[in-house]
């Protein structure tokens, strides 16, 4: 995943809802895969177009979204239960969101279809959440990029936040870098992926989705 334009809310110096200015002193890491760091706009000048929830998120001082995840909020191809659960990681944690559906991929130069690509790890042939709207990866933290950062205590703590959700609100496709999976200690029952070839594939980015359309498989 590269060439994003990656837009911080925080950082435009606008007022916020309450007509405090908003300056959040984190930004998004300079560059991490490939990843523009601009800010500007989330909303794209058509606010009333745009359902609560997700206003809401791109309104976050700290949320930051590439052009094309922004897009997918306010075009509503989000899923609701994800924005709700990026809207609580945001309350603690300044976040920086490369895609959720559009500009997606796994593998470089293969456009995402509704099943995972042959070639990703064990994955091949599963159905593909992002492509569904139903997940996000996440690439910084509090404005530390996630590689190399996993057992950051920031970093951490979003594994914290998702674990403390209610099983039937909590997405149940977290993958997230070597360090972080073994500091936190969660189990598939909890939503968690511990695939060893899945956990590789994610030592640059916390991947957060939703399995199925409705429900979840978490169990705890
Ligand atoms: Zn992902």
């Amino acid at each position: 995943m590269c060439g994003f334009v990656v837009l911080l809310a925080a950082n435009l110096g606008r007022l916020g809802e309450e007509g405090v200015r908003i300056s959040s002193p984190t930004r998004c890491p300079g560059s991490f895969d490939g990843l523009e760091i601009e800010f500007g706009d989330l909303f794209g000048g058509d606010e009333e177009a745009v359902r609560p929830e997700a206003r809401e998120l791109l309104d976050h001082p700290n949320f930051a979204a590439s052009a094309p995840a922004a897009g997918d909020l306010r075009e509503g191809i989000v899923d609701p239960r994800l924005v709700r659960a990026l809207k609580v990681i945001a309350d603690e944690h300044v976040i920086c969101v490369g895609a959720f559906k559009d500009g997606h991929y796994f593998l470089e130069g293969v456009e995402d279809t509704p099943v995972i690509p042959d070639g990703y790890g064990e994955a091949g042939g599963l159905p593909n959440t992002h492509y569904f709207g139903r997940a996000v990866d996440i690439w910084a933290v509090d404005g530390k990029p996630i590689e190399g950062n996993g057992d950051d205590p920031g970093v951490r703590d979003v594994g914290w936040v998702l674990a403390s959700l209610p099983p039937e609100e909590r997405p149940d496709q977290i993958i997230g870098p070597t360090a972080w999976t073994e500091r936190l200690g969660r189990s598939h029952d909890e939503g968690w992926v511990l695939q060893r070839d899945q956990i590789e594939l994610h030592e640059d980015h916390i991947h957060i989705g939703f399995r199925e359309e409705n429900g979840t498989h978490n169990t705890r």
